[in-house]
C-alpha cells in the first residue's frame, strides 16, 4: 500500500506574505529536514502539500518525526492511497486504520471531494464507509462531535487518500519568512527558549556567546553549542559567534562601581552583538530575560540595558515564570543540558549588591571609568570566532 504524508499548513491568511512564497520557503525547509532521512518528492495540492518518498523506501516514521519540528505546519497526517473507487476506499481503509480503530472506542468518517465526477457525494462516501467499517470493527460505535478517531477521506483528481487522525505540527511561520534576528545565548535555561520562540514566528537565528577563559571553561561553551545544536533541528543551521570577553570584564572589574558591574556587562554585550548583528544582516536582537528574575531583569535595569542597542530588542520569555519556560525546554529538549553546572560569564564577577533601581543616568556616568571602551569592544568583534551549527 502506498503512503504518504500530507501536510496542513499554518497561518496562511498572511498579510503581506502571499501563499506561494510561504509554501515554497515550507517546503525548502521541509527539504532540509528530511535530508537524512531520505529523497522525497513535494507536491502543492489546494491547501494541502504532500510529501511523498522519491522512490518509496524512506522511513515515514523517521520523516513525520522531523517534520514535527518544522515551523510553518499547523498539522500532518500520514494517509494511504487508493484507487477512486468505493471498493478500493474500503478495503484500504480496513487495513491501514486497523490497528487505530481497534484502539478506539468511537470514530467517524469525514469525506471531501475535490473531483465532482466521482459517483457518490461528501455524506455519501462518509456514510458507506462508516457503515463498512461498523460491521468490520463491532466495538465502535460512532461519535460526531469527540470521536476518539476522525477517519478522513479525500477523493482528489488522480487518487483518493484515507488517513486518521491528524498529528499536530510545530505551529507558527516557515523560518526566514520573518527576517533574521541575532540571540544572545548564554548555557542557561532561558536563552535557547528564546531562541526558538523567535524562531517560531519565522525568524532566521545567528548566535552570539560571551566567554571569558580562564573564568569560563572550554566545557561551558561546548554546552552553548550542543544547546544551540537541539535549538537548530527546529530553527534550520545556526550561525554562531563566541566573542572573547575577559578584557571587558577586567576592565569592569578593577574600573568600575561594583554594584553596576552586572549592568554594564550587559550593555557590552548588547552593542557588541548589535556590531555582530548589523555584519549578518539581522534586524533584531533576542534575548531570554524575565522581568524580575534576578536584578540585571528589573524593569529598571532593562531599560539601562535597552538603551545599549538601536536595534530592537526581543524578549520572548519576558512575561513568563521559570516554570513555564522549563515546560518549554523540556519540550525542545534543551533543560538537561541547560542544567549542567557550568560557568557563564555572567556569574564571574557578580556583585555582592547588584543596583535594582537602576538609573540610565548613573549607569553611563560609572560606564565613562571604561575610557578604552571602544578599542575592546571592536577588539572583541574582531577576534569573535565564527561556526555553523547544525
Ligand atoms: P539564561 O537562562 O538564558 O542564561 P538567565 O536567567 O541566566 O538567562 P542572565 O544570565 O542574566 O539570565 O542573562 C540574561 C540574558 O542575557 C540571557 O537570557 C542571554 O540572552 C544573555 N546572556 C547571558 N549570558 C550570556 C553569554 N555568556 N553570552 C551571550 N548571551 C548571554
Ligand atoms: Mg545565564
Amino acid at each position: 500500500m502506498k503512503e504518504i504524508i500530507l501536510i496542513k499548513n499554518g497561518e496562511l491568511v498572511l498579510k503581506g506574505l502571499n501563499r506561494n512564497t510561504f509554501e515554497d520557503v515550507l517546503i525548502k525547509n521541509m527539504k532540509k529536514a528530511l535530508r537524512d532521512i531520505g529523497e522525497f518528492e513535494f507536491t502543492k495540492s489546494q491547501s494541502t502539500i504532500m510529501v511523498e518518498s522519491a522512490d518509496g523506501e524512506a522511513d515515514l516514521d523517521d520523516a513525520v518525526d522531523a517534520l514535527k519540528r518544522v515551523f510553518g505546519i499547523a498539522a500532518l497526517s500520514r494517509a494511504a492511497v487508493a484507487e477512486k473507487e468505493m471498493n478500493a476506499i474500503k478495503a484500504t481503509a480496513l487495513e491501514y486504520l486497523r490497528e487505530e480503530l481497534s484502539l478506539a472506542k468511537t470514530f467517524k468518517v469525514e469525506a471531501k471531494r475535490s473531483d465532482k465526477k466521482f459517483p457518490l457525494k461528501s455524506p455519501e462516501i462518509a456514510r458507506e464507509l462508516g457503515g463498512f467499517l461498523l460491521s468490520k470493527f463491532r466495538h465502535l460505535s460512532v461519535d460526531v462531535h469527540e470521536p476518539d478517531v476522525t477517519v478522513t477521506v479525500e477523493v482528489r483528481d488522480n487518487y483518493a487518500f484515507v488517513r486518521g487522525n491528524n498529528i499536530k505540527g510545530a505551529g507558527g511561520m516557515p523560518v526566514s519568512t520573518s527576517g533574521r534576528a541575532a540571540v544572545l545565548i548564554s548555557g542557561g535555561i532561558d536563552s535557547p527558549v528564546a531562541a526558538y520562540m523567535m524562531a517560531k514566528r519565522g525568524i532566521e537565528l545567528v548566535a552570539v556567546h560571551f566567554a571569558s577563559p580562564p573564568y569560563t571553561t572550554e566545557l561551558a561553551e561546548q554546552k552553548v553549542m550542543q544547546l544551540l545544536h537541539k535549538v537548530a533541528r527546529y530553527s534550520g543551521p545556526i550561525t554562531v559567534y563566541v566573542v572573547p570577553f575577559t578584557k571587558l570584564q577586567e576592565g569592569i572589574r578593577d574600573k568600575c562601581p561594583e554594584e553596576y558591574f552586572t549592568l554594564i556587562m550587559r550593555r557590552y554585550m548588547m552593542k557588541i552583538s548589535e556590531i555582530l548583528a548589523r555584519k549578518q544582516n539581522c534586524s533584531a536582537l533576542i534575548t531570554g530575560e524575565s522581568v524580575g528574575q534576578v536584578a540585571s531583569q528589573t524593569i529598571y535595569a532593562l531599560g539601562c540595558t535597552d538603551a545599549a542597542a538601536t536595534l530592537p530588542v526581543f524578549r520572548p520569555c519576558i512575561g513568563m515564570d521559570k516554570e513555564e519556560i522549563i515546560a518549554i525546554s523540556r519540550k525542545i529538549d534543551t533543560f538537561e543540558t541547560s542544567i549542567q553546572p557550568y560557568e557563564d560569564c555572567c556569574t564571574v564577577f557578580t556583585p555582592r549588591h547588584p543596583k535594582t533601581r537602576a538609573k540610565l543616568e548613573d549607569v553611563v556616568a560609572a560606564e565613562q571609568a571604561m575610557e578604552n571602551a571602544e578599542e575592546l569592544i571592536r577588539e572583541a568583534v574582531e577576534n569573535a570566532r565564527r561556526t555553523v551549527v547544525k
